[in-house]
């Protein structure tokens, strides 16, 4: 079928949720996909990160393949010979003591929420029901009616009110304004290490290492959410590792499954995932064979590969050569490891269109930044390639009848993830 039908067709049959570019993936392999018609283009945002190991990497697919010819789906109604394997390498891996799968990241989060409330009454002894999470401002944890109820996202919230209460938002990267809304009632801070849908937005040196000193003085759980941040994106295995705290929850996902399969977990102690017993929590598909299989082996890559070197040296060269870019339209650059926010004068969409022209495909984030994601497998000469289009593409003059803040208002309503 040619690309103009089966774009018809989704936009007639699908609901129009997203505003993807008009290109029409057929097949993908490492850091480049091809369209339908046989044009390539390198991936410069790996599916929000959860492609870092590069798209159908032989070894998760060979993971998957020998997995689903044996077993797939038991439900948790019964054990499968994959889930303690799992476990055993996620604890082997992160130090944690226990972890609990799910599928997407937003129902990792929900069960971080859920944890943490039920460890608010259970453990720190408020009254159940009035147990308070804090959140930043300027969030993405993912889209369920509570997570969305504490967005600071307008777009998020409108029309799907009402909302759970019991959240309260601090500017992110202000320790102080965390520490001033503790209450006795606050069991849990929610926090992205590094803001990725916010247009990578780094906090503070030093903001995390406070919010742990100040949570664990609280007896207050940090939840760090690291679904996009995590498994090498930032050039350690972890986000928060920048700072050499331990969060007391860590939710992963997106790469977990490094893009064949939705897996998502929560990572945390002894004392926290116990507060769940028998029917508290579950999920049909959370924790089956074959997703344990796929993230056994996604985990693998990461470890075999040194995706977090990797994705550290490229990065440092990446940010590198953009600083050396002489664009009119540049207004920051910030980035940690290969995960590169550029922030412009102007709506970046128009620049993602023209860099698919070229052959690298990125997507605007927050109306005004270029979010670079590649695989954190890219070569190093297809990542110069790469490069060298942005440099192309940003160095050009703004055409004279471009008005830049009147479109930046356009564009911010139709960018959103
Ligand atoms: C993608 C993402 C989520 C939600 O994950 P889904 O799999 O889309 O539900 C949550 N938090 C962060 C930081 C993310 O990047």
């Amino acid at each position: 079928m040619l690309p103009a039908e089966l774009i018809a067709l989704e936009d007639r049959y699908g609901a129009h949720n997203y505003d993807p570019l008009d290109v029409v993936i057929e097949r993908a392999s490492g850091a480049w996909v091809y369209d339908t018609e046989g044009r390539r283009y390198l991936d410069f945002l790996a599916a929000y990160s959860a492609v870092n190991q590069g798209h159908c990497h032989p070894a998760i697919f060979q993971a998957m393949c020998r997995q689903a010819e044996k077993v797939t789906l038991t439900s948790r109604a019964f054990r499968n010979d994959q889930l303690p394997l799992l476990y055993r390498d996620l604890h082997e891996l992160t130090g944690y003591e226990m972890a609990l799968p799910m599928n997407s990241g937003a129902e990792g989060v929900e069960t971080a929420l859920k944890a943490a409330r039920k460890w608010g009454a259970a453990v720190k002894g408020i009254a159940d029901g009035q147990q308070e999470i804090i959140v930043a401002a300027n969030n993405f944890h993912g889209r369920t009616i509570a997570i969305v109820g504490f967005s600071s996202d307008a777009q998020y919230r409108s029309g799907f009110g009402p909302f759970p209460a019991g959240f309260r938002e601090v500017p992110f990267g202000d320790a102080e304004a965390l520490r001033r809304a503790i209450t006795p009632k606050t069991c849990a801070f929610l926090v992205e290490p590094i803001q990725g849908e916010a247009g990578i937005i780094i906090p503070p040196e030093g903001y995390l290492r406070q919010a742990a000193a100040i949570c664990r003085e609280n007896h207050v759980l940090l939840m760090v959410d690291e679904i996009q941040s995590g498994l090498g994106r930032t050039g350690k295995l972890f986000a928060y590792m920048h700072e050499a705290v331990t969060p007391d929850v860590v939710i992963v996902g997106k790469a977990l499954s490094g893009g064949f399969y939705p897996v998502s977990a929560v990572l945390s102690s002894r004392e926290v995932l116990s507060v769940f017993g028998p029917g508290d929590h579950g999920s049909t598909f959370g924790g089956n064979p074959l997703a344990c299989a796929i993230a056994r082996a996604a985990l693998r890559v990461i470890v075999d590969e040194d995706l977090p070197a990797r994705s550290a040296e490229l990065g440092g060269y990446a940010l590198n050569y953009l600083k050396s870019l002489r664009s009119p339209h540049i207004v920051e650059l910030r980035g940690k490891g290969l995960w590169i926010g550029i922030e412009l004068n102007r709506p970046a969409r128009p620049f993602c269109e023209a860099l698919k022209q070229r052959g690298v495909l990125c997507k605007e984030t927050h109306a005004s930044v270029i979010r670079l994601a590649p695989p954190l497998t890219i070569d190093k000469a297809d990542l110069d390639w790469g490069l060298a289009q942005i440099r192309a593409v940003l160095e050009k003059k703004p055409s004279a009848s471009a008005e830049p803040s009147a479109e930046l208002a356009e564009a911010a309503a139709s960018s959103l993830p």
